[in-house]
């Protein structure tokens, strides 16, 4: 993973966007809604990402943008950081060309949790892409009728 220029757009207008006053950085209700939506889907995008290799923050915030999250350093490294509470991730500052930097591998806990969570994604593909998901108990506490046939 390299720093492009691209790279360091992202990382210089998040930077710009968290130096705003705090009125400022007011998040619109629709965009909150969606990042309380899209956060465990981000967190187990990063937890794929650092199966395959050491990852930090600056390039993953570039590979989140190509995936279509909208997301600054504000938010990805608490994020991060929360993970690594977890014990899903494990962290180390390396030595990058002069400067410190902040890499994340994942842990055996973090494999062990990731396994499962690609289980419940391949469930939940599954049935977003039905056209009717598993019928849910009535509203009116009847029991749902049974698909089996009487025949
Ligand atoms: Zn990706």
């Amino acid at each position: 993973m390299k720093l492009t220029p691209h790279t360091n757009n992202i990382y210089r207008n998040s930077m710009i966007a968290n130096a705003r006053p705090a009125r400022e950085r007011y998040i619109h209700p629709v965009l909150k809604q969606q990042r309380e939506l899209f956060f465990g889907l981000i967190r187990i995008h990063v937890l794929v990402h650092a199966s395959h290799e050491p990852i930090f923050g600056l390039a993953m915030m570039e590979e989140l943008t190509h995936h279509g999250y909208r997301i600054g350093p504000g938010t990805l490294y608490p994020l991060l950081h929360g993970l690594e509470r977890s014990g899903l991730l494990k962290s180390a500052l390396k030595s990058v060309g002069g400067r410190k930097r902040r890499v994340y591998k994942i842990t055996n806990a973090g494999k062990r949790a990731l396994e499962k969570a690609r289980d419940k994604v391949d469930e939940l593909h599954h049935e977003i892409h039905e056209e009717h998901p598993r019928e849910l108990p009535a509203v009116t506490g009847r029991r749902a009728p049974t698909r089996r046939s009487t025949g």
